[in-house]
């Protein structure tokens, strides 16, 4: 008897830190979606996010491993990060579906890529790669933004698909580094041991610095 695909998803984004609402959505998304594992995947440099504040690429991906601890069925992965240079989820997804050929691939990413998604390089590829899955977020009207995405791409509109969460969570990285800039707290808004690095390593203390 043939095997179930093993339903693998990605989640891919700057976590610039992570934060409860990426683990949040990420084990919603994976119990809706019925995905057996995910791997969050933190990017190197986003070509479309140029001039924002970056904490060292390592230091990104040791938070996320701190955060996500030996949490079953995620996991974290250094792809992007190795390869260096501007991270194209094209190249992440073809180097995952080689490493797992058997695998049925889901990409997850929120509400707001729905304004960029048609100029993600390669993005008929990345559609037939993986399902695309976005996930609603505060600040984005998922629907509308979605419908305009049919109007400008309709073949890539088309296949995403928008997955309504049982709840918004209103926090984002852009937050929680102005917080830390600001001298305020950021406590239960990231894990603590996420925290506990953001102190150590002395990041995200100016609002506006060059990219490392
Ligand atoms: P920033 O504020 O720097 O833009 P972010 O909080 O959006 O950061 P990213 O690293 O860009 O974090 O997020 C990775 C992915 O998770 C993106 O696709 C983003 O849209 C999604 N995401 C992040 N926070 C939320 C949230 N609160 N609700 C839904 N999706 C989210």
């Amino acid at each position: 008897m043939k095997q179930k695909a093993e339903q693998l998803g990605v989640f891919g984004g700057t976590f610039n830190p992570v934060h409860h609402g990426h683990l949040i959505l990420a084990r919603e998304a994976m119990e809706r979606l019925g995905l057996d594992r995910v791997i969050l995947v933190p990017n190197f440099c986003s070509p479309l996010r140029e001039g924002e504040v970056l904490a060292p690429a390592e230091d990104r991906l040791e938070m996320l491993r701190l955060a996500l601890g030996d949490e079953p069925g995620m996991e974290v992965s250094d792809l992007e990060v190795r390869r260096g240079g501007s991270s194209y989820t094209v190249e992440t997804l073809e180097d995952l579906k080689q490493a797992h050929p058997d695998a049925s691939l889901t990409f997850l990413c929120g509400a707001d890529s729905l304004t960029t998604l048609d100029r993600w390089v390669r993005i008929e590829r990345i559609l037939e790669l993986a399902r695309v899955c976005v996930l609603a977020r505060p600040g984005t009207e998922a629907e509308a933004a979605h419908a305009d995405l049919i109007r400008r791409a309709p073949g890539v509109g088309a296949k995403v698909e928008r997955l309504a969460m049982t709840r918004m969570i209103d926090l984002s990285a852009t937050e929680i580094r102005e917080r830390v800039a600001a001298g305020r707290s950021i406590r239960w808004m990231v894990p603590e041991a996420v925290e506990a690095h953001i102190r150590s390593e002395s990041l995200y203390l100016q609002s506006l610095n060059a990219n490392p």
